[in-house]
């Protein structure tokens, strides 16, 4: 997808400050610091429409961005972060389990993992309430750049085994190389196409 337009629309708390609009909506959601925000800038060419940070659990809201005027990202803040106490983390699941349920123009969850790691205990408990929801998932490996090829490829196996999935349903990437970035646009344009 050739992106011409990306703004900022509004961050938000909960449900009743979501923009009231029917576009085809995609959500980004991971641990903190996988690369969803450098995923998000990547895949729209822009350097921080999406804040990257090195505080790991600082976003704590929903941020919704036009793309092309003709569908919506959205950032969903990141889980998983040791430091966060309880009642944030609480707040995290309200205000993610929130938006995935109520949300009918959702099309897709890009869900980010790091190509290096197994899939967390947040994952899984997340990738599960996902799944159990019907909400239509994509896996993305991020960071792929940080292995070799061969390195990759036994990562692959691994993850998708953990999570179930074919080697070939998982897209590779990499935010520094933007390997991957057109395949996984592919995926988001035939979501959020009409007839899909
Ligand atoms: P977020 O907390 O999930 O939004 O993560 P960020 O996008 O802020 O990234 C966290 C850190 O990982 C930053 O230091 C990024 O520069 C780095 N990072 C993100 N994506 C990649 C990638 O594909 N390759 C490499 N090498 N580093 C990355």
């Amino acid at each position: 997808m050739k992106v011409t337009s990306a703004e900022f629309i509004k961050s938000a708390v909960d449900l009743f400050y979501y923009p009231d609009d029917s576009l085809p909506e995609v959500a980004f959601v991971g641990r903190s610091n996988v690369g969803k925000s450098s995923l998000i800038n990547t895949l729209v060419n822009r350097k921080r429409l999406a804040k990257t940070s090195n505080t790991p659990g600082r976003t704590q809201l929903v941020n919704f961005f036009m793309i092309n005027k003709s569908l919506s990202f959205v950032d969903l803040p990141g889980y998983g972060y040791a430091k966060v106490p309880v009642s944030v983390k609480r707040g995290w699941k309200a205000m993610v389990e929130g938006y995935l349920e109520g949300r009918e123009n959702l099309r897709l969850v890009v869900m980010i993992l790091d190509i290096r790691r197994e899939p967390s205990g947040n994952d899984d408990q997340l990738i599960q309430w996902l799944r159990s929801n019907n909400i239509k998932i994509v896996f993305v490996l991020t960071k792929v750049d940080k292995f070799s090829r061969g390195q990759v490829n036994i990562s692959r196996r691994k993850i998708g085994e953990h999570l179930g999935v074919s080697y070939d349903e998982l897209v590779s990437f990499s935010a520094k190389t933007r390997y991957g970035k057109d395949e996984l646009w592919r995926v988001i344009e035939g979501a959020c196409s009409p007839d899909s």
